[in-house]
């Protein structure tokens, strides 16, 4: 039985996503890598991690990436789009954040299809451009369950374009693929994990979407 649990580190990190598998990972990385090390060991060794797999590479979700692959060993994976992202202080919005992005360079690079086996679950990699240009969702189809990152949100919310990158058009038709997606629970990059109606909860993102954009 896959456990997932919520390790994020500070008020403002994005949401950091404990999977535990066979072979267990972090979905992103959020920007306090002390109290998130902290909150993954009440449930495993940190050095079990084997890869950390960021959504995106805004600051709030990749800060501490390279201090979670420093301590835990795990390999850092991300979009192929967002590679160059990666310590850039723009790209990153780490000015945003009144820090600097840190320098990294992902281990693995990510692409539309790519499936990360982790044992019992097979999460695929979803390319979901819009919110920032190498954004991606992973999708479990067996588990019904969809890290949806800062693509959609909970209550027919959505991750905002208007930043370095972002794309209302290409929003639009990412939320469109999640539509055609059944899902039971979402685990998104910020607010609260839901497994109460998510399907008719990405509807919403969707109607949403083309009625702001
Ligand atoms: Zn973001």
């Amino acid at each position: 039985m896959v456990e997932v649990h919520k390790v994020s580190g500070g008020p403002y990190d994005s949401n950091v996503f404990l999977v535990m598998d066979e072979r267990p990972i972090l979905v992103d990385a959020g920007m306090s890598h002390e109290s998130t090390l902290r909150n993954i060991a009440k449930y495993m060794d940190p050095k079990k991690i084997e890869m950390i797999v960021l959504t995106h590479c805004h600051h709030d979700h990749t800060g501490a990436a390279v201090a979670l692959r420093e301590a835990t060993g795990g390999k850092l994976a991300i979009d192929r789009h967002e590679v160059g992202a990666l310590g850039d202080d723009l790209a990153t919005l780490a000015h945003m954040f009144g820090r600097m992005a840190p320098e990294c360079k992902p281990d693995e690079i990510l692409t539309e299809g790519t499936v990360l086996n982790l044992g019992e679950w097979n999460l695929e990699v979803m390319e979901t451009p819009g919110h920032s240009p190498g954004s991606i969702c992973l999708y479990e189809k067996d588990a019904k369950v969809l890290f949806s990152g800062d693509t959609v949100f909970p209550d027919g919310n959505i991750g905002r374009t208007d930043l370095f990158g972002g794309n209302s058009e290409d929003l639009i038709k990412s939320v469109e693929r999640l539509t055609k997606l059944d899902a039971m629970v979402m685990y998104p990059g910020h607010m609260e994990v839901t497994d109460k109606g998510v399907n008719r909860q990405i509807q919403l993102s969707l109607r949403f979407a083309e009625s702001v954009f």
